[in-house]
């Protein structure tokens, strides 16, 4: 094949003049390029034609390979987090159960622990589509697992408050302190020989002695239910905590709160003394649940002094 060219001129600043351009060199260097670019194709083709005995697809495929290997990274990465999340929320559980068993509210039950057995297998070799897309799968419904578990420890967190909150009001409430300073017998609740009638009879309280004017506090919030003279127990406080819960205080010499007061744990509300059937100075103090006598002893707690807490 032989090249044909037009011979071209072009302006010489030397020569001030048009001289023609000399093909020569240019030719032979056409000429090649034109050669390697035939040869490259034929070998192209043949390797095509023969699957790429040459292996010119190979660097293509390290690309792909070597994305592929930091996606099945990054998933194995996503994968260890989701089970580290997982191991976070069983604590939170755990933890969780256990305020739940302060506030007397009973434990949830952990779904996210049994998810939490093996959760998922973090060291997986990922080698085909289909185990990618198993654990793609798995991580979703993990995920959307672990979204309810942590809805449903937030329930359990603001349940837990408001129990505490309850049983706080109801602690306040309840007959917990001495109503007064004195001796006690912790026998005197029960059968036992009536001082001045001489009978065994129920004794549905326990007498503390000490002198007249000896304070007398209130042992629980709530409000007077009764304050004035009765037969046998003379001048009587009665208080009703609320909670079918009721404490009695008897033989005042001095009432000191009125009916339908308002008291707190710790208030003055009468002094000891002598009324009604008494053998001497003492307060006769009883705890009542639904009507029925309690043993008030088990309602003193021996931290609690009623003169430490006393308001007045
Ligand atoms: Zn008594």
């Amino acid at each position: 094949m032989k090249l044909r060219l037009t011979p071209l001129y072009k302006f010489s600043p030397e020569a001030l003049a048009f001289v023609k351009v000399k093909w020569g060199r240019t030719k032979i260097m056409l000429m090649g390029v034109l050669v390697c670019i035939i040869f490259l194709s034929a070998v192209y083709g043949i390797n095509q034609y023969y699957g790429d005995i040459l292996g010119l697809a190979y660097l293509h495929e390290t690309t792909l390979v070597y994305e592929n290997k930091i996606l099945r990274e990054q998933l194995k990465y996503l994968t260890k987090k989701i089970n580290d999340v997982q191991k976070i929320i069983a604590q939170v559980s755990d933890k969780g159960n256990e305020l739940r068993l302060l506030v007397n509210l009973p434990k949830l039950e952990i779904d996210i622990q049994k998810v939490g057995v093996g959760g998922i297998e973090e060291n997986v070799e990922l080698t085909s589509s289909s185990e990618i897309n198993d654990m793609l799968n798995n991580l979703q419904f993990l995920v959307s697992k672990l979204e309810r578990e942590v809805m449903l420890q937030r329930t359990s967190y603001d349940e837990v408050a408001k129990m505490y909150e309850k049983n706080r009001t109801m602690f306040e409430h309840l007959p917990a302190i001495k109503p007064a300073d004195g001796y006690f017998s912790p026998n005197s609740y029960g059968i036992r020989l009536h001082p001045i009638l001489r009978i065994y009879r129920m004794h549905e309280g326990i007498d503390i002695v000490n002198e007249i004017g000896t304070p007398v506090y209130a042992t629980g919030n709530g409000v007077v239910s009764f304050a004035g003279r009765q037969i046998g127990l003379g001048l009587t406080i009665e208080i009703n905590h609320g909670y079918s819960i009721k404490t009695i205080y008897g033989h005042l010499s001095k009432i000191l709160v009125h009916e339908g007061q308002s008291v707190k744990r710790g208030d003055l509300i009468g002094r000891i003394g002598n009324s009604g059937l008494s053998s001497g100075p003492h307060l006769h103090y009883e705890v009542r649940i639904n009507g029925v006598a309690q043993n008030p002893i088990d309602y003193f707690f021996n931290d609690i002094h009623p003169v430490s807490i006393a308001r007045k």
